[in-house]
């Protein structure tokens, strides 16, 4: 299933509607709407054989009684399917899984159960049950729900011709106490009372889940796309990936997710060898805020960077009950569509090219919940790496560290016996390692996992806040004065052979009822602590968390230190470039026609009003230097897709050009 590839303009057509409005579908004309999308470039739409709600839109053979009541034509979803067909535009078919209403509140049995016997409602933790409006109850699949659900498939495949993929909404890992489970965790010496083992339960059910729905599913059609939706594409899902033909990275970033969510999932997502594509929404906010627009700067945006990250581009809509397609929605997608059609012959099969990659914490554990989280540090780690230029990907045990020269292992990268075999090993191939705070550790915490940190371990650090002195190469562009370190680092001694790039300075106390100074930390002492940053060899240790710092705080000084510090160790990146650190720089290589495509993205999302980000201008840049360490020598460098030919020059063995104008995005092919 690894061949499977997506298309690049796709939309996904919620359909959530209340059996409580009538005339659901009565201004739906197939033509219209099929020439609608196609006008606005779409080619390829999910749309809806059941909603959350828990009605059908299609003339089911099998469940009539669950056809929405007031569906005025039963073949909704065969109408728009047909006439999407004829326009070559595909249509995977929608289906929910957890989120059911009609279902969960005929079969309470059939619901997730808390530990406190409550029933889970995935979106209201603080749910006053039966009176709380949504249709968030958790269904569990490991009861007879799954025969159900099942059958219904079996039915979508019967009523509705020309199926081209599923699409399964609201498959999560859930913490589940309900009688099956429980029976079945005890069956298999789970323990149940334990929360890990019931989610340790709870991951290995889900696994086999999927493995029997896709089985199902190939039954009917080997060729359909399935995917399973959680948002959040992380390591944990590399077990179960057969059972997916590719990843959406559902990630609307004024709905929740933030501009953060989408590159930190797609950065791992895309070295899974499985295609992608990331789902954004046309809404101001959220799914369901009907009749919003998002800005058009900002849907261009979140679409050229989903380019940019080697994905494709998908954005949420929702059809009026009623069945009419909005125009006015179309214009704003068309707008954006259109462009990307043009981008499209330089992202096809393109994929990343990373001088670096950031070992996630989450190929440690797992997320359990919808939507997914970054963690902190990797989150602080990306900023800085993207406000640096630098190329990189998110890695977990399965990568091949090989394939980068520099390895970050943030804050929290305890080491069991095989990472740290494998980290040693990537060094003694040659491979360069910055690590930080307690990353190297052993499970344990009580030492590091190998000699390769040049440091021995005291414990954690015995002041906090304390300073750093930075000196000679790691302290470029600061002074040697102290900085404050606002979280607490370790406290490490230096091994023989290990060099001391930055001692620590210590406060004159921590701040206590007792003795504490002024508003906030207690000033330094002065007095020399312990090192702060130390190297042996190819290995740089950080004794502070400078990353999940970062994430909170963004002191420039911590970027800095990093910054130097991968100077030290990658004195040649494949890009460099004279911009701000607004300028989002993703370089990737289409091997098959021969160049590279450096994407430059300057959009700023700003926080103006209490709860979301968004753009609203465009703030172009002029003349932008480039220079780029390629194993190619180049023939030409286009600005594409108008084919300008930009004059380029080779120094230092780099190539280099200016990029006359950066209007939001622009694409520079180098060809060799
Ligand atoms: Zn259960």
């Amino acid at each position: 299933m690894k061949d499977y590839k997506l298309r690049f303009r796709q939309v996904h057509m919620d359909f959530h509607t209340s059996e409580k409005i009538s005339g659901i579908g009565e201004k739906f004309d197939a033509d219209e709407f099929a020439g609608t999308l196609d006008e606005a470039r779409v080619n390829s739409v999910t749309c809806f054989a059941r909603c959350h709600h828990g009605w059908l839109y299609y003339d089911s053979k099998n469940y009539p009684e669950m056809i929405h009541p007031g569906l005025k034509q039963k073949d909704l979803l065969e109408q728009q399917i047909k006439a999407c067909h004829k326009r070559n535009i595909r249509v995977p078919v929608y289906t929910t899984v957890q989120w059911d209403h009609f279902t969960s509140s005929r079969h309470p049995e059939w619901v997730c159960i808390n530990e406190d016997g409550t029933m889970v409602d995935t979106c209201n933790p603080e749910s006053k049950g039966v009176y709380e409006a949504g249709f968030y109850k958790t269904l569990c699949v490991n009861t007879s729900y799954r025969d159900y659900l099942k059958a219904h498939i079996k039915d979508i495949f019967e009523s509705v011709p020309e199926v081209d993929g599923i699409f399964l909404d609201i498959v999560m890992v859930v913490d589940c106490s309900c009688r099956t489970c429980v029976e079945g965790m005890l069956k298999e010496n789970y323990d149940p009372v334990s929360r890990e083992e019931r989610l340790l339960y709870a991951k290995k059910m889900m696994e086999e889940f999927k493995k029997d729905i896709s089985d199902y599913i190939r039954s009917f059609n080997s060729a359909a796309s399935i995917f399973y939706n959680t948002s959040h594409i992380e390591p944990a899902l590399r077990t179960v990936q057969d059972s997916y033909t590719h990843w959406e990275l559902e990630s609307l970033p004024s709905g929740g997710w933030g501009y953060v969510h989408f590159p930190n999932s797609a950065r791992f997502a895309r070295t899974t060898g499985l295609d992608l594509l990331g789902q954004t929404g046309k809404f101001h906010t959220m799914w369901g805020d009907f009749h919003s627009f998002k800005n058009k700067e900002a849907l261009e945006y979140e679409c050229y960077r989903m380019l940019a990250f080697n994905a494709k581009c998908m954005i949420g809509d929702q059809l009026d009950p009623d069945g009419k397609i909005s125009k006015d929605v179309y214009q704003l997608i068309g707008s954006v569509y259109k462009e990307v059609e043009q981008k499209e012959p330089w992202c096809i099969e393109a994929r990343p090219v990373c001088d670096m990659a950031i070992f996630t914490p989450e190929a440690l554990g797992f997320n359990s919940g919808c939507g997914g989280t970054i963690p902190e540090s990797v989150v602080g780690a990306s900023t800085m790496l993207e406000e640096m230029g630098h190329q990189f990907d998110i890695v977990d045990v399965k990568s091949d560290f090989n394939s980068y020269k520099v390895i970050i292992l943030p804050d929290e990268i305890i080491m069991n016996k095989e990472l740290a075999e494998k980290v040693e090993n990537y060094i003694e191939a040659g491979g360069s390692v910055i690590a930080t705070y307690q990353s190297g550790l052993n499970s344990e915490k009580t030492a590091f996992a190998s000699g390769v940190f040049g440091v021995n371990y005291l414990g954690e650090a015995p002041y906090s806040p304390d300073f750093i002195v930075p000196k000679g190469e790691i302290g470029k562009g600061l002074s040697e004065t102290e900085y404050v370190m606002y979280k607490q680092g370790t406290h490490i001694e230096i091994t023989e052979g290990t060099e001391l790039l930055s001692s620590v300075n210590v406060p004159y106390f921590n701040r206590t009822w007792q003795h504490f100074c002024s508003h906030k930390h207690t000033p330094s002492s002065h007095q020399y602590g312990y090192p702060g940053i130390v190297k042996k060899g190819k290995v740089i240790y950080y004794s502070h968390p400078v990353f999940s710092t970062y994430a909170q705080l963004h002191p420039k000084w911590c970027k800095l230190l990093i910054k130097n510090g991968l100077d030290m160790l990658l004195p040649e990146p494949i890009v460099r470039y004279e911009g701000p650190t607004s300028l989002l720089a993703c370089v990737n290589l289409q091997e098959q026609e021969k160049r590279y495509v450096l994407h430059m993205l300057h959009y700023i999302p700003e926080k103006r009003c209490q709860e979301i980000f968004t753009i609203e201008d465009v703030i172009p840049l002029y003349y932008t230097k480039v220079s780029m360490k390629l194993s190619e020598k180049a023939k030409a460098v286009k600005v594409v897709p108008d084919g300008e030919n930009l004059d380029f020059k080779y120094h230092d063995g780099r190539i280099q050009f200016v990029i006359e104008k950066i209007n939001g995005h622009a694409m520079v092919a180098i060809e060799y």
